[in-house]
């Protein structure tokens, strides 16, 4: 069989730990048999970080502006027990941050669903996505606490010095206050990633905040969302056959509940930091859901939504036997193949994407699994295997799909 051609190289960013062996073995396995694989390596590794400096993550996240698509491996986030660990010169920033303030993307986040594990809400048959804002609000906030009695204003400054005041509160005794901002581009950029991101995956799209006791702020983040809508986006979501709804959030909760999924839901930046921790725990497992970061332009970052599985390297490390669930970073690889054999117009490329996820779901559903999904699955016939064996079961079910 003739490997699969690329035309245009997908930015590859090699990662930590666990996860940085699964890679090398998802693409021994399961790709390069197949796909003849064309990428821009970069090795986003901490140790490969030190040594450049950090210069590194920028240059791979401009190389994803440069082509378009990017597949990331989970990196180590330095904290003081890893600069010891890797005798770091500076505790280097968050890869995913950095690579976000570049890309200025929003987060996509979606359950993988298998037979033998059903939700926590059984109703939800279909998946939810979360778009999570990953700007403001009260991650940028100012707040302080007050004694004794006294008046709180807001207080905002124009650039020729022109003030405006409006009270907060006259406190008669102690208490506390916090200032927080939200910037129109930002939430322009939120809005028209979901969109995309809508458009995309042809799901309906949710969004919703307080607007009728947040007259001014969360207003402001409808009316942002609604004026793109009408300006840009109507006739696009009518001709896919989709619809963009908006509700206040305590609505959305009780309906997203009651629903039986399949759509996205943007939320505010506090409010997809708690959602996306429900739903996920919901539906499984975090090493079940796919991550990818679109930026307003159409730029796409696809990765795992789980860290670098620092325990189970360090069993690997001492030659002990792991299972490690390699599905997310799977499925970060064949999103960003696919999406790569969408924008070079490559069937075969979107074919193989399609083959690759479902070989890895039929793994699973044929009672394969690594320890995780096993402590987790209904099934009778399953059986846990270590992290090699499982890749070479989705490999012997993919290469049956192929032939
Ligand atoms: P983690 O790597 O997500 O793992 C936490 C625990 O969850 C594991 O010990 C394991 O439980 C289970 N787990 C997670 N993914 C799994 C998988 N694929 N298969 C099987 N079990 C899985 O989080 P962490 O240990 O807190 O963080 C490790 C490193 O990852 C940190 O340095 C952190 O900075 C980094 N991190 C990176 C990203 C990213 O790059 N996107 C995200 C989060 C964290 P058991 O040990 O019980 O088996
Ligand atoms: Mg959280």
């Amino acid at each position: 069989m003739d490997k699969i051609k690329m035309t245009t190289p997908l930015v590859e960013m090699d990662g930590d730990e666990m996860t940085r062996i699964l890679w090398q073995w998802i693409k021994d396995i399961l790709i390069c048999p197949y796909v003849d694989l064309k990428t821009e390596y970069y090795d986003l590794g901490l140790k490969k970080r030190e040594e450049t400096k950090d210069q590194i993550t920028v240059d791979s996240a401009n190389a994803t502006l440069k082509y378009g698509v990017a597949v990331k491996c989970a990196t180590i986030t330095p904290n003081a027990a890893r600069v010891e660990e890797y005798g770091l010169s500076e505790m280097w920033k968050s890869p995913n941050g950095t690579i976000r303030a570049i890309l200025d993307g929003t987060v996509f986040r979606t359950p993988i669903l298998v037979k033998g594990i059903t939700p926590y809400i059984p109703t939800w048959t279909k998946p939810i996505t979360i778009a999570r804002h990953a700007y403001g609000d009260v991650y940028k906030n100012t707040e302080m606490q007050v004694k004794g009695g006294g008046k709180a204003e807001l207080v905002w400054t124009d650039k020729d010095g022109k003030e405006t005041r409006q009270l907060i509160h006259e406190f008669t005794d102690d208490g506390i206050i916090q200032g927080m901002h939200n910037r129109d581009s930002s939430i322009a950029g939120f809005a028209k990633s979901c969109f995309n991101y809508a458009l995309d995956r042809k799901q309906d799209l949710w969004f919703a905040t307080k607007d009728t006791i947040s007259k001014q702020y969360d207003h402001r983040f409808k009316d942002i969302f609604s004026e793109i809508y009408e300006n840009e986006y109507k006739e696009k979501f009518a001709e896919a056959g989709i619809e963009y709804f908006y509700t206040l959030i305590d609505d959305a909760v009780a309906r997203v509940i009651r629903s039986s999924g399949g759509y996205i839901w943007a939320c505010k930046n506090y409010d997809g930091d708690v959602m996306s921790d429900m739903v996920s725990t919901a539906y499984g497992s975090l090493a079940m859901m796919t991550s990818v970061l679109v930026s307003p332009t159409g730029v796409y970052e696809y990765e795992a939504a789980h860290g670098t599985v620092q325990r189970h390297y360090y069993k690997h490390l001492k030659g002990e036997e792991t299972s490690t669930n390699s599905v997310a970073t799977i499925f970060a690889w064949s999103g960003a193949l696919r999406k790569r054999g969408e924008l070079d117009g490559i069937p075969a490329l979107c074919g193989f994407a399609d083959k690759l996820e479902a070989a890895t779901i039929q793994t699973i559903e044929d009672g394969i699994m690594t320890g995780d999904l096993y402590l987790l699955s209904s099934l009778e016939n399953k059986q846990k295997v270590n992290s090699r064996t499982f890749l070479e079961e989705i490999g012997k079910r993919l290469s049956a799909k192929l032939q």
